[in-house]
């Protein structure tokens, strides 16, 4: 087993690590930027370095800052979170290279999956449905593009090859406006990814978004932990989760889950990963593959109760898979809502400092989070500051576990989408199922 680990992260996935470090008895080190040394679990860890000035590019995205913390700390493992360099290929293989074990597939397998264009064909070869479209990069070529989208029928949708986090992507509605939209997505591209890739899909006009969880050793084992429901979202960023998803027909979902294993086994993938699908009309749909653990990982440890963390440690340790497959099982049903320091109106960011805190508990709540009283959260990093995530034995009873959970949590001192997730917990539409990825931003946002 992996004798020291550095958590090459913050805020709570950082603290999720450390935990289940601890508990498997492997010694942490936590790499921080100035301002953040003060994050819980800097002040957990059994040792902390510090990397850099605030901004993410001088700290947590400094690949040699973080290497070097590993040499003197005498790390062996360097676990990436989610975010920063998490699907870096470089930086896998420079963990590598550099003789240390990175927690997360093998550099050739995040580049392959990374760009999305390469990662549609590799899915298309292993037999994974994915959405019509180019299947390829689009070229200059006008008139092939315009009698491409004609045939795929509008409306389509242009998105870069190296996109994330909801950017880069183009709806087209009719024929005037592909070719101009095509060149503004290049140009997008080019500026926000350095690559002007860009390729054309069906635009599905009223989808759910669901995933798949898989982990395998890289040793020939690939098994996966089911599905979960991510449709909830606001410009292509996911706000609340599920699992399972509701009401998904049971042939799709069965042939689904065989594919993503026959996938995993097809790339030889290592480590713990997720197929993202578009579902509509019964039918799944490929869009890209995540080669890292997942925000709303916990909603599939709360129904399969398998640690997603714990097995990332193991695989990367080289063990074999524990796990049979004939042994995971879905029982009862968990949401997660993420807790964003925002308007729960505009949706501007509030950063400052937590006057009260008051986290809520009880059975079937888990709250994963680094904030305490008096933390302050600085205004470099992403929004978001803890899950709120809630367990029952069906959905009905996990939701109103949430909608307790929701009423119970109290932070002061800053603004939080809190009232959000209270009005959608308590939303007839969302408490029926199975809402579709506008649903949020047509119905609850005004
Ligand atoms: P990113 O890597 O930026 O997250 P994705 O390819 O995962 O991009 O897409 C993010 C979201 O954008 C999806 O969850 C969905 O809401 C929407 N989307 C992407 N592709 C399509 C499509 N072909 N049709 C309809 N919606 C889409």
């Amino acid at each position: 087993m992996l004798d020291k680990v550095l958590i090459a992260n913050r805020g709570e996935i950082a603290l999720r690590i450390m935990r289940a470090c601890k508990e498997m008895g492997i010694k942490t080190v936590a790499v921080h930027s100035k301002v953040d040394r003060d994050l819980k679990h800097v002040k957990l860890a059994d040792e902390a370095v510090c990397i850099g000035p605030n901004p993410s590019a001088d700290s947590y995205l400094n690949i040699p800052a973080i290497i070097a913390a590993a040499e003197v700390s005498g790390a062996v493992g360097i676990h990436p979170g989610y975010g920063f360099l998490a699907e870096n290929a470089n930086f896998a293989e420079q963990v590598e290279k550099s003789g240390f074990t990175f927690i997360g597939p093998r550099a050739e397998t995040i580049r392959l999956m990374g760009d999305k264009v390469s990662a549609i064909r590799a899915m298309i070869e292993a037999g994974v449905p994915t959405v019509p479209g180019s299947g390829g990069p689009l070229t200059n070529n006008d008139q092939k593009n315009l009698a491409m989208a004609r045939e795929i029928g509008y409306p389509v949708i242009i998105k870069a090859a190296a996109g994330g986090g909801g950017r880069g992507m183009r709806v087209v509605h009719s024929e005037a406006s592909l070719i101009s939209s095509i060149s503004v997505t290049k140009s997008e591209a080019s500026g926000a990814f350095g690559d002007d890739t860009v390729y054309m899909e069906k635009f599905l006009v009223n989808p759910r978004h669901v995933e798949i969880q898989v982990l395998a050793d890289g040793q020939g084992n690939a098994l996966h932990l089911f599905d979960r429901d991510c449709s909830l979202q606001r410009r292509h960023q996911k706000v609340m989760e599920e699992a399972p998803a509701p009401d998904i027909d049971p042939e799709a979902r069965a042939e689904v889950l065989a594919a993503c294993v026959r996938a995993c086994n097809k790339i030889n993938y290592r480590g713990a990963g997720t197929f993202e699908f578009l579902y509509e009309d019964g039918r799944f749909f490929f869009i890209e593959m995540n080669t890292r653990v997942q925000v709303e990982h916990p909603v599939t440890e709360q129904v399969t109760g398998v640690d997603i963390i714990k097995e990332q440690l193991r695989i990367a340790s080289g063990e074999p898979m524990s796990l049979r497959q004939e042994d995971i099982r879905v029982l009862g049903h968990s949401f997660e809502c993420r807790i964003n320091a925002e308007d729960s109106k505009t949706f501007m960011p509030s950063p400052g400092t937590i006057s009260q805190f008051h986290p809520p508990g009880g059975f079937g709540v888990r709250w994963d989070s680094h904030i305490y009283n008096g933390y302050t959260i600085p205004p470099f990093y992403d929004s978001m500051i803890g899950k709120l995530i809630t367990y029952g034995e069906n959905r009905a009873a996990a939701l109103e576990k949430m909608r307790v959970a929701l009423d119970e949590l109290v932070i002061e001192g800053i603004k939080t989408n809190t009232d959000l997730h209270k009005q959608l917990v308590r939303d007839e539409g969302f408490r029926a199922g199975g809402t579709n990825i506008h649903y949020l931003e047509s119905k609850l946002i005004k």
